[in-house]
């Protein structure tokens, strides 16, 4: 990585260039341009990736691509419930499903993933951010950043040279923006494959269910999807008689399931996507150097136990994106910016370690009946616990139910256009929400724009809660009166008493202070 120089042939202002357009750059772009922040999408493949990879999307991550107005398009994709179906050597066992009698609550809208194919998400987010007036731009691979404390610069293979305020590097695991700028990617990882994966067409197989095969010779799944006539399947490699792996082909595919299944009827066609995966258990030693930032798995790569990589990628740039939008559009210092990392990077140590023991609980149990996938959920895979209690970011506050840091539940209380509606309504867009309990909360609710910094009045809306029935009362632990301050990504960003809105306006005044 160089300087930054004046030699540019790009001169469109641009706020922020992300590198890649899979589930985290999507999502980061989508938060920006919600924002009007001027973004553009670098994507180095000539056409969009349609490998199924990622399958589930947690709950956290539906109330993220809810808040971004993909709530409907969401519900009519996928499936909610997915049965697992789990065979040993070959015999049928059990069947089990992971969210059975998991039903929404007044706190929860969302308490269950959601089962969908990678593609379809990225479709759904490409389809939003067009909206938002921004179109991925394919055949654009970035092959050096440049920067200086004036602004950076992504550097393509065609030559073209694309001035920026900031970059986002989401482009993967095997990142060249984080290579470019010499971070080390910490950890430990096999060199050879430990799963082949696919998407295939199937015959002979009920489409109801996610089938796992397990024995001593390992694994072999076939999940399906809906609204597709494919399936993605994982399963431990097929070995030639040196002992050397067979690189994965629908030939391969097919002698693996009968020889799993013992079954000559299930028929395999139309491989679509072969592909080999490997334990990679890594994350970056710092996700921000200056003016470029790294995000999901350029960041963190862990074992698929729990299916989180696509979740906390989707999570970092919810969480960078209004940082981003706010330093960017002249609201916060840059100093906002080391809060990223300080949020993010312990919860991808935590990532790498649930999902490391969730794998070691799969291959440990795959010798026994009845062992699946599930064996491998040792953690909080909704992500719903999730929160940056030790942030900075994090102010004053504990109730019964919870504490700055943790994220704002949701409740039913009047919409913002007085009929019925959530909170989860207020918190939509980029603002903060201050939350009002009680008849006391009024008076701090009506003067708050006073002396708040420029430009921040118009991004904190006060909602005064009535709450008859006492839901947002359960759900935030409060029994009297209070004042909740929420931030742009439905975290709590401090509760305090409705006779010191002092304290909500000197946090906001801390946004803009340089630290
Ligand atoms: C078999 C399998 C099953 C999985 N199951 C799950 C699951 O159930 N749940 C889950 O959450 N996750 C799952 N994952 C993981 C998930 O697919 C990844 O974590 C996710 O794709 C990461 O998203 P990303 O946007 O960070 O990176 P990617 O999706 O890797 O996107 C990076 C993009 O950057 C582009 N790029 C790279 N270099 C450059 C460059 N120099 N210039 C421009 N563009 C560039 C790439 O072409 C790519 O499009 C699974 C993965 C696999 C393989």
């Amino acid at each position: 990585m160089t300087n930054a120089t004046n030699a540019t042939n790009e001169t469109n202002a641009t706020n922020v260039v992300i590198v890649g357009a899979g589930p985290t750059g999507l999502t980061l772009a989508c938060g920006l341009a919600r924002q009007g922040v001027a973004v553009r999408v670098l994507e180095r493949a000539t056409a969009h990736a349609t490998g199924s990879r990622g399958k589930t999307l947690n709950p956290r991550s539906l109330e993220i691509l809810a808040d971004l107005g993909l709530a409907d398009a969401l519900a009519a994709v996928g499936r909610t419930h997915l049965p697992f179906h789990k065979y040993f050597e070959g015999a049928f066992v059990n069947e089990t499903e992971p969210f059975a009698g998991v039903l929404p609550s007044a706190a929860t809208p969302y308490p269950a993933s959601r089962w969908l194919h990678q593609p379809q998400l990225e479709q759904l987010l490409r389809d939003r951010l067009a909206e938002l007036g921004v179109t991925v731009e394919l055949g654009a691979e970035l092959v050096d950043v440049r920067q200086d404390a004036d602004g950076a610069e992504a550097v393509l293979a065609d030559g073209r040279r694309i001035p920026a305020a900031y970059v986002v590097a989401c482009d993967g695991g095997r990142s060249t923006v984080r290579k470019l700028l010499g971070i080390p990617f910490v950890g430990e990882g096999d060199p050879e494959p430990m799963m082949v994966c696919g998407d295939v067409e199937v015959e002979g197989l009920e489409a109801g269910a996610w089938h796992q095969w397990f024995g001593p010779e390992g694994v072999f799944m076939l999940c399906p999807f809906e609204d597709s006539p494919r399936w993605q399947l994982q399963a431990s490699p097929e070995t030639d008689a040196d002992g050397t792996m067979v690189p994965p082909s629908l030939e391969s595919f097919q002698r693996l399931a009968t020889r799993h299944t013992g079954r000559d009827d299930i028929r395999l066609s139309n491989a679509t996507w072969l592909s080999t995966w490997r334990v990679n258990v890594r994350m970056a030693e710092r996700y921000r150097e200056g003016r470029v930032l790294l995000a999901g798995d350029c960041a963190h790569v862990h074992p698929t136990a729990g299916g989180l990589g696509m979740n906390t990628g989707i999570q970092d740039a919810w969480n960078l994106a209004w940082k981003l939008g706010y330093v960017v559009r002249g609201l916060a210092s840059p100093a906002l910016l080391d809060t990223y990392q300080e949020e993010r990077l312990p919860i991808a140590a935590w990532t790498l370690d649930v999902t490391s023991s969730g794998m070691a609980a799969v291959v440990a149990g795959i010798d026994t009946p009845g062992i699946g996938v599930e064996a491998g959920g040792v953690g909080d895979f909704t992500g719903l616990s999730l929160g940056y209690g030790w942030s900075s970011l994090a102010g004053d506050g504990a109730t019964a139910a919870l504490a700055a840091g943790d994220r704002a539940p949701d409740a039913p209380c009047p919409g913002p256009d007085g009929g019925p509606g959530r909170l989860f309504e207020h918190f939509a867009g980029d603002h903060f929400t201050l939350l009002g309990f009680g008849p006391g909360a009024r008076a701090a609710l009506t003067g708050l724009p006073d002396g708040l910094p420029d430009g921040l009045p118009g991004h904190v809306r006060p909602v005064a809660l009535d709450d008859p029935d006492g839901e947002a009362r359960r759900a935030y632990g409060i029994t009297g009166e209070a004042l909740v301050l929420v931030r742009p990504d439905n975290h709590i960003a401090l509760i305090a008493p409705v006779t010191a809105p002092g304290e909500v306006h000197s946090y906001l005044e801390r946004l803009g202070a340089e630290v």
